[in-house]
């Protein structure tokens, strides 16, 4: 039998990413394919980039989308920064602080681990005592927003900690990038990458990155190639950089360019702030609703990230039941916990397009209706004390 095309089912995503893409952006993705050096297309990576700068706050000259999802963000900017034998401070309290690590060795670096436990924020008492213990390290690299867990740490004054021992910061703005305040220059961020599945809206496949001067200074200074031929920004600002002749590198992912653009044309009509304001918002209607229905967010109130809400799953509920019934009967994808928290949390996102008062209803009224049974839920009025967040501000 011949395969036919496929058909995706329509699902309302509220996990941790891919996050529900606007009908405009799907729209722009399907427009017609150009070549990657036709002046059309150059006209629009300017336009990209200046759309970047406004998403990031930055005047970063070095601000442009690497051509591969978050996590070679990532990697873009340990190789670039890194240098065998590099020493690197890496705080970990969840996923992405692992990966980091992992990063660091395969650059041939050596990570100096600080860790605090997952649903804490990294804390800042700890990161300065690495400080002080190794004078000697190039780096301090940290997650501002760590999905697995819902928690948002202080960049800025981690940030600052780092300068003062003259480290450069490496940042992982994958989830807070679009969802919650974060100001490259402002904080003078050295080195940042984000991608654009999360708060953005746009399908993955991009992330987002920039440097500094300072940080485009350590690269330009390196004594050894970047072990990476593919993300080595000396050799891809040749095709990124504006002002130059811009030359082959490669091809570039063209539709998926199309799509970020009004992605972020779309967060640029919003407000970059009032997205930031409407992330906080709907999160404190979700959380109202699920309080009111006797369940518990992980994270403390301080410290939490509007945009991923970590569920404690209550004793006695099978937590793949649930997630299977919610995607089956109610389109709905929430998320699972990871690492340590798996089998115990939930994490329900509320991303960029996805996050608006018809979601977080849907998302109650969904989670209502399969816990119903279980006798561990207040039936009945999720809804109504989410509504009454929603009024509160006309
Ligand atoms: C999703 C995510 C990543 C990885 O991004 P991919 O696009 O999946 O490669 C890295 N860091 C954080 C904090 C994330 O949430």
């Amino acid at each position: 039998m011949a395969i036919k095309s496929f058909i995706p089912p329509q699902r309302t995503l509220m996990g941790p990413g891919p996050s529900d893409v606007s009908p405009r952006v799907l729209a722009a993705l399907a427009r017609p394919t150009i070549g990657h050096l036709d002046p059309a297309f150059v006209g629009m990576m300017d336009e990209m980039k200046q759309l970047l700068q406004y998403a990031f706050k930055t005047k970063n000259e070095l601000t442009f989308p690497v051509s591969a999802p978050g996590s070679a963000g990532m990697e873009t900017c340990f190789v670039n920064l890194l240098e065998p034998g590099d020493k690197v401070i890496v705080c970990q309290n969840g996923v992405f602080g692992g990966r980091m690590k992992e990063n660091v060795e395969r650059c041939g670096g050596v990570a100096v681990m600080v860790e605090d436990a997952w649903g804490t924020v990294v804390d800042p008492n700890k990161v300065e005592q690495a400080l002080k213990a190794h004078p000697d390290a190039k780096v301090l690299a940290f997650v501002h927003a760590e999905t697995s867990t819902g928690v948002q740490s202080d960049a800025k004054t981690l940030t600052e900690l780092a300068h003062k021992h003259d480290c450069l910061v490496i940042v992982d703005a994958v989830t807070s990038l679009g969802g919650t305040p974060l100001e490259v220059d402002a904080w003078n961020i050295d080195a940042i990458y984000s991608g654009t599945q999360k708060c953005l809206s746009a399908p993955p496949g991009l992330s987002p990155v920039s440097f500094n001067e300072r940080a485009a200074t350590v690269i330009k200074n390196r004594k050894s190639k970047v072990q990476s031929w593919f993300m080595d920004l000396n050799l891809v600002m040749g095709y990124w950089g504006t002002g130059a002749k811009r030359a082959y590198h490669h091809t570039a992912p063209i539709n998926n360019l199309y799509g970020l653009h009004e992605s972020l044309v779309i967060l640029q009509e919003e407000g970059l702030e009032n997205a930031w304001a409407r992330h906080a918002f709907h999160h404190r209607a979700l959380k109202a609703g699920l309080e009111a229905m006797g369940l518990r967010l992980l994270v403390k109130e301080s410290d939490r990230l509007p945009q991923l809400n970590a569920v404690v799953i209550p004793d006695g509920v099978d937590d793949a039941a649930v997630r299977t019934r919610l995607l089956k009967e109610f389109n709905l994808e929430i998320g699972a916990g990871l690492g340590s928290l798996a089998g115990k949390v939930w994490r329900i996102g509320l991303m960029g397009h996805a996050c608006s008062a018809k979601n977080v209803e849907y998302c109650l009224q969904s989670l209502e209706q399969v816990l119903a049974d279980t006798g561990v839920i207040k039936k009945g009025v999720a809804v109504a004390a989410a509504q009454s967040v929603h009024k509160s501000v006309v």
